[in-house]
């Protein structure tokens, strides 16, 4: 039975995952509109198709956080090119998911230097050419000193992936927390690529630890929140995991668990619950990864 169970959670959980990439395929480039966004002091977000783009904007140039996908590329540095100088410098890599990293290949041979966590490298090595590739790449943190700002990149526990970063622009007191933090659905805890709930909830904690009140964080997805919008987030996985912790240690299936709907009072505002619930059971059931 506990096989039997397995099995069907491991084909769920692929086939959700594989539903974005597809959709890729059927998007209209050309009417995905960019905006730009002042979020505090020198910091910046820009929307597109993808996860948000952070923006320190100066004269010395420009760090951007994540570039979304290839086909953008052009409109987003002209985008920058109207909030800036146009002298992108560097990108840092928040995870290795393709709509964070798909711009890499052409800002490297625009020779920008891209930056993220060794594992973002390791992880993006085999399916990408050498010039989407960070070239510094970190397991500690990296400070990148530019337009009287720090951006402080440091790695967090394997959270939403096991390449997750957290970078602080701590001049403008900004945070930008990739994929382990959105406003728009629930947790995505990727185990494919090394993504756990232990060190989600964990990682949440070091953002609420790192920001102040005034601070503003900028999510993977979604819209500027605040450390209390992150503290809330975070209670919300600590209740939804105690609740299946309850129902795992009576043995109960992965479909008995849904059926108890344990994100109940959340699935107006963050949706179809189904690829977190699976994740967390997973974990909580010792499945391997
Ligand atoms: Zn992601």
């Amino acid at each position: 039975m506990q096989v039997f169970r397995c099995a069907v959670v491991v084909g769920l959980a692929t086939l959700l995952w594989a539903a974005p990439a597809a959709a890729q395929q059927d998007v209209d480039w050309d009417a995905v509109e960019i905006s730009v966004h002042h979020v505090a002091g020198g910091v910046h977000y820009l929307e597109g198709r993808g996860g948000n783009i952070g923006l320190s904007i100066g004269e010395d140039g420009v760090v951007m956080i994540d570039d979304q996908y290839a086909p953008l590329t052009d409109r987003i540095v002209r985008a920058i090119e109207d909030v800036s100088n146009g002298d992108i410098r560097f990108v840092i890599n928040t995870h290795v998911h393709p709509d964070h990293t798909g711009g890499n290949e052409n800002l490297g041979r625009m020779g920008v230097v891209i930056l993220a966590h060794d594992r973002v490298r390791v992880r993006l090595a085999g399916r990408l050419p050498e010039a989407a590739l960070p070239v510094l790449t970190y397991s500690d943190t990296a400070t990148i000193h530019l337009n009287g700002e720090q951006v402080h990149a440091f790695p967090v526990p394997p959270a939403h992936t096991d390449g997750d970063s957290f970078i602080h622009f701590r001049g403008s007191d900004v945070l930008h927390l990739g994929d382990v933090f959105r406003t728009v659905a629930f947790p995505v805890i990727d185990r494919n690529n090394g993504g756990t709930l232990d060190g989600t909830i964990a990682a949440l904690g070091m953002a609420v630890g790192v920001a102040g009140p005034e601070t503003k964080i900028i999510p993977g997805h979604g819209v500027v929140s605040s450390r209390e919008d992150v503290m809330a987030f975070r209670d919300m996985i600590l209740v939804v995991a105690d609740r299946v912790k309850a129902l795992v240690d009576e043995e109960r299936s992965y479909e008995e668990v849904a059926a108890a709907d344990p994100t109940a009072e959340w699935n107006e505002r963050y949706g179809d619950p189904t690829r977190f619930l699976t994740a967390v059971y997973a974990e909580l059931s010792g499945e391997a990864q």
